[in-house]
């Protein structure tokens, strides 16, 4: 068993009071954060840990942002940027990180992959994983009910990534670790029959724990997570809600091929139960560019040496396809 990473996880209401014990043994603390966490809980988090932190806000934050050299620990605490940059900083000090989510958007709040801006591009940037992850349900309550939509999107993708993942381990001897493979499909499963808060959080890191056992981002992205990828290209929007959109497409393919538990339909419907977009129209894009996306997203994929289910598709066929899943409310 390889089930060291992360080494604590508290998934609770208050969850953030137990800080100040995690942190009692550390005098100079980094927190990265945005300026409305730092608003609404700066002066708890000072209660909490006895000590005033060196605030890095996530927004400013560059390569060659100056950190104390003595600091001894980082806290990332907020939604996906701040996580993300706590990550990279936390690559670049060598020292430990802290997840403090307020969001459950997607699963980076548990993972070592930060997902990094260049040149209009998005990417996944190998960090460090966090050494705990705080997850306070009473905050993350109070996140926006879209942030959660998209966590849930996020997970149900992995009916997706998951199906592709073990093609591509029979197509293309991608390594395949079922340890990894049982524990985002348990992930997958408890939110296909749970919507509460909690469900979401413990699979988003249960998600994150199998990326780090892997040492890569193969068991929860897949095609459709390239082409989420593609699609921001013109257009950005919350990753969980791309992601899941464009696992149905791919769903389609796994399925007849024998390798999906859920076909697109199954997928769809639940979708449209929980809220998350499904057509087109919904996501602001057509068949054509969404081909397009497709055709970048084989890029992406040939590129990180992932076997793809849409390579061999003809575009004729995919439009058939698209016509089917997407385009009636
Ligand atoms: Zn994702």
């Amino acid at each position: 068993m390889t089930f060291s990473c992360p080494s604590t996880v508290i998934v609770a209401k208050n969850a953030i009071e137990k800080l100040g014990e995690l942190l009692r043994s550390y005098q100079h603390i980094i927190c990265v954060t945005d300026e409305i966490i730092q608003l609404d809980y700066g002066e708890k988090l000072r209660r909490i840990i006895g000590l005033d932190p060196e605030w890095v806000m996530a927004s400013t934050y560059q390569d060659n942002t100056p950190v104390n050299e003595s600091a001894d620990i980082i806290v990332g605490f907020g939604g996906g940027r701040s996580l993300d940059v706590a990550k990279l900083l936390a690559a670049r000090t060598g020292l430990e990180w802290i997840s403090v989510p307020t969001a459950a958007s997607h699963d980076g709040i548990a993972s070592e992959v930060a997902s990094v801006t260049q040149d209009g591009y998005r990417y996944s940037k190998r960090c460090r994983r966090p050494s705990a992850i705080v997850a306070d349900l009473s905050i993350m309550l109070r996140a926006p009910p879209r942030l959660r939509l998209a966590g849930t999107g996020d997970i149900l993708s992995k009916a997706s990534s998951l199906a592709e993942w073990r093609l591509g381990n029979h197509k293309n001897g991608e390594p395949l670790n079922e340890e990894a493979f049982s524990l985002v499909s348990s992930a997958l499963e408890s939110v296909l029959k749970n919507s509460s808060l909690e469900t979401l959080v413990k699979a988003e890191i249960d998600a994150g724990r199998a990326m780090c056992i892997v040492g890569s981002s193969r068991p929860c992205s897949g095609t459709e997570h390239a082409i989420s990828h593609a699609m921001e290209r013109r257009y950005q929007e919350l990753h969980g809600l791309q992601v899941a959109f464009a696992t149905p497409l791919c769903l389609h393919y796994l399925k007849d091929l024998g390798y999906a538990k859920y076909g697109a339909n199954d997928l769809l419907s639940l979708m449209r139960k929980r809220g998350l977009p499904t057509t087109l129209g919904e996501m602001n894009t057509t068949p054509d560019l969404f081909i397009d996306d497709v055709h970048h997203a084989l890029e992406i994929m040939k590129k990180r040496d992932r076997y793809s289910v849409l390579k061999d598709v003809e575009d004729d066929a995919l439009l058939k396809v698209i016509s089917e899943l997407y385009e009636m409310p």
